[in-house]
């Protein structure tokens, strides 16, 4: 018998993700992550590094799912904790989470285990860190093996998760694109996806982020040829640029540092997380660059010295595409480095605000201090990395999956892809299943 349990993720956009999934006796744990916004609002107030917290004050604050009676129930039956990908709401918890768990193994592909990594801050958890390829498997038991599914995202090696069981396949895939010219790696190995889809899939679990979306998420190619059009228009010109993204979107990096070097400019990368998550890529062999990046605020301080004097010879790549209060951008805009923003200088956001009151807020203060200072602000450089409407769709005709189970997202999503599966024939509460933080699922 086949049982889920929707920990966390299922509630709202960004959060919490953590799914059970119980194979008879024995429990996968798939993703541990954190609650973003928590996240972003405590190191805004209090100046402090989420990491520093323990597991009591994180689980009080709502920052990590709340595993409490699941550990009570299930928490001997874990096998394994499995991570999609390196989004901290989906992997930010293992840190904290996994050590409750610590006979299970954490599976992950190479640079997501890089991540965590990095989050541990050198700190050792108990569990041992299995890294695994996308396209490969690992036997959990007998009854039970895992295999990673190559999946696009707006992060590298995103995956989805496939459990084969004695009862059909689960595929979990929270989350994903279906992106076709990818900037860095595959695109999504539908050719596999069909082959388990002819053997039979149980139960799909996956996200609904932008499913209000009409049509097809564009390509990451596309993000490239938006940044280029704003970007190559400032090509001899002399002003300040600085352009902020996602410090995860690797490929998005990629794409900023090439055009960088094709205005004649040079591209340096700005930021403790944009530090961090190069180095893990680089680590995983997935990506390396020769291009300048700075993770120390002494550095900082001195290059931007640099750039204040020159600042038509770089294109500075910086966190605080949030207007997260400590990020390099809002650091800059609020005057704490030698470099001034003036006149005609360019702010380019290649990401959307996260709808959460604590990132409108803290994105309006930082555009609000540009705009004193006249600079030129581009928003919404970008394209989403998760499925819209039309994608959602050709998914569920993809995978054909008995039972549909749609997570990340508030019930407006959830409901939307419930609509979405309906005209496709999937019955509600017989065959698609609304969840929410805390429900379980008998699959029979
Ligand atoms: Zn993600």
């Amino acid at each position: 018998m086949i049982e889920i349990w929707a920990v966390g993720g299922y509630s709202e956009v960004g959060s919490k993700n953590m799914t059970a999934i119980k194979v008879d006796d024995e429990v996968i744990i798939l993703d541990m992550g954190y609650n973003v916004s928590k996240i972003v609002e405590y190191e805004g107030k209090e100046g402090e590094e989420i990491v520093k917290l323990p597991y009591e004050k994180m689980l009080e604050m709502d920052a990590i799912p709340n595993d409490s009676l699941f550990h009570e129930e299930w928490g001997d039956k874990v096998k394994a904790i499995v991570i999609g990908h390196a989004h901290i709401d989906h992997c930010g918890a293992v840190r904290l989470l996994a050590p409750r768990y610590k006979k299970a193994p954490v599976i992950a592909t190479p640079f997501t285990i890089e991540v965590i990594r990095n989050l541990l801050e050198g700190k050792k958890i108990p569990n041992k860190l299995i890294p695994l390829n996308p396209s490969s498997k690992y036997k959990i038991s007998d009854k039970i093996t895992i295999e990673m599914v190559n999946m696009t995202h707006s992060t590298l090696q995103t995956v989805a998760v496939v459990i084969h069981t004695p009862y059909g396949a689960i595929v979990y895939s929270n989350d994903f694109k279906l992106d076709n010219h990818p900037i860095l790696g595959k695109k999504p190995d539908y050719r596999r996806l069909q082959e388990i889809s002819k053997r039979g899939i149980l139960v799909q679990i996956s996200d609904t982020t932008r499913i209000e979306n009409f049509g097809h998420t564009p390509s990451e190619t596309i993000a490239r040829e938006m940044l280029k059009d704003v970007l190559l228009r400032y090509i001899n010109r002399d002003n300040g640029i600085v352009v902020t993204t996602f410090s995860s979107h690797i490929a998005r990096l990629s794409s900023l540092i090439n055009i960088a070097r094709q205005m004649g400019r040079v591209p340096v990368l700005v930021g403790r997380s944009i530090s961090n998550y190069i180095s893990a890529a680089k680590r995983a062999h997935i990506f390396s660059t020769n291009a300048k990046v700075i993770g120390f605020k002494k550095q900082m301080h001195k290059f931007l010295r640099k750039v204040q004097k020159d600042k038509g010879k770089y294109l500075v790549i910086a966190t605080g595409n949030q207007g997260e209060p400590d990020s390099v951008l809002s650091r800059m805009a609020k005057d704490e480095f030698p470099f001034k923003f003036e006149q005609d200088d360019v702010v380019i956001f290649s990401c959307t605000v996260i709808p959460t009151p604590i990132s409108e807020a803290n994105r309006n203060i930082l555009e609000k201090r540009l705009l004193e200072k006249n600079v030129r602000i581009f928003r919404d450089v970008h394209v989403s990395g998760h499925a819209a409407r039309e994608d959602q769709k050709d998914f569920l005709n993809l995978l054909k999956p008995k039972h549909y189970v749609p997570t990340h997202g508030g019930m407006d999503k959830l409901a939307i892809a419930a609509d979405i599966s309906q005209t496709l024939g999937y019955e509600l509460n017989k065959t698609v299943h609304i969840l929410q933080d805390g429900k379980r699922l008998v699959i029979d």
